[in-house]
């Protein structure tokens, strides 16, 4: 039983045009690919959601749709759900705006007219410290692009006249039908090579490696993809460029363990040290630190060192870096330390006697994350 367009829009039967556009939009940009990278029920939520609106958008199919349902459908040459993503980009890619663009280096933007081809998107993987991310970074890399080769000149494609699309006249059991196709000459750009330099591709374009420099903000995440606008393939003739999609990231810490903004540190410390106090160095993310230990602290025993985590991405603020203290009980002693710590056994003052403030485990744990 195939789903009912207009609940895989979520509108009504009443919808006006304008709420099935808007419907459809808000769809699309859920769904879109690159929101949702390798995710098959996306996908598939991403063409469904297309082919609803294909057929509610054309107020012919919708009348047709709305008296006989997806029986109109069946053999005809369209919303039979055979739209494969090219198709749904270059039919429906205005539709997105600005921030999406289509997958081939030459795939065009629908929508009726002339249109502007967006160059495809570049992926690139960014490993940054732990230090880098605290602090935010710019790094520079070199990226592999299609550039318009210079020399390259374009005219208007033959085939569709500069109009990007090619009508096409089927007959079907429900009769004469006129559905329009993006142009298999021009691929739905509207202009073709005239001219291009040998060493140029069959678009007129050349790979050239480019610097680029990315600005990385502080505390992004492992698995974070951050856009630079326009630095993807460039397109052909007067197309615009795709986007630089970058994947951040994390390298491990030597000493630093990473949980959300909050960073965790493990202390050792000798028996006599906690028993004495002592001061400690200690790693964080703007470098070394020197830490108090008071005289009698516990194994176990948590410091908390306010702001000294990871800057929240959103700004506001920043996480605590936690160390933890642990006593470290000596494995092998002398004849003299032995004799020492036999004496000791039954001091009174190495007899355990927790008070209120030496939390238990579990207690402590719960603080941790308050
Ligand atoms: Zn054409």
């Amino acid at each position: 039983m195939k789903e009912d367009y207009y609940d895989i829009l979520g509108i009504s039967k009443n919808a006006t045009a304008a709420e099935i556009k808007k419907a459809y939009r808000k769809k699309a940009i859920e769904y879109h690919p690159d929101k949702n990278p390798g995710d098959p029920k996306a996908e598939e939520m991403f063409k469904k959601s297309a082919e609803a609106y294909e057929v509610l958008s054309d107020p012919d199919k919708k009348a047709r749709y709305d008296q006989y349902g997806h029986q109109a459908f069946e053999g005809g040459g369209f919303g039979g759900g055979g739209m494969n993503m090219d198709d749904i980009f270059s039919q429906f890619g205005d539709i997105f705006g600005g921030g999406f663009g289509g997958f081939s280096g030459f795939g065009g933007f629908g929508g009726g007219g002339q249109h502007r081809v967006k160059g495809s998107n570049l992926r690139i993987r960014v490993k940054l410290t732990l230090e880098e991310i605290a602090n935010g970074v710019e790094k520079k890399i070199k990226v592999k692009r299609k550039k318009q080769a210079p020399g390259t000149t374009y005219k208007t494609c033959t085939t569709c006249n500069g109009r990007g699309q090619v009508t096409k006249i089927q007959n079907t059991i429900l009769g004469r039908m006129q559905t329009s196709a993006t142009c298999g000459t021009c691929r739905g750009a509207g202009q073709i090579i005239d001219q291009k330099p040998a060493n140029a591709d069959a678009d007129g374009m050349l790979q050239a490696e480019e610097t680029v420099s990315i600005k990385i903000p502080a505390g992004v995440v492992d698995g974070m993809q951050l856009k630079v606008t326009g630095k993807g393939n460039e397109a052909p003739g007067n197309g615009v460029a795709g986007d630089l999609l970058v994947a951040i990231e994390e390298l491990p810490h030597s000493s630093l363990q990473r949980e959300g903004d909050n960073l965790h540190y493990d202390l050792y410390i000798s028996f006599s040290e906690a028993a004495l106090g002592t001061s400690k160095e200690i790693d964080t993310v703007s470098g070394k630190v020197r830490i108090k230990i008071d005289s009698g602290t516990q194994s176990g025993k948590i410091l908390r060192l306010r702001s000294k985590g990871i800057p929240s991405i959103n700004g506001y603020g920043a996480g605590d870096l936690l160390v933890h203290i642990n006593v470290w009980t000596p494995k092998n002693l002398t004849k003299e330390q032995r004799d020492f710590f036999e004496k000791m056994k039954d001091d009174e003052h190495f007899v355990p006697k927790p008070e209120k403030e030496d939390k238990s485990f579990f207690e402590k744990v719960k603080d941790m994350f308050s």
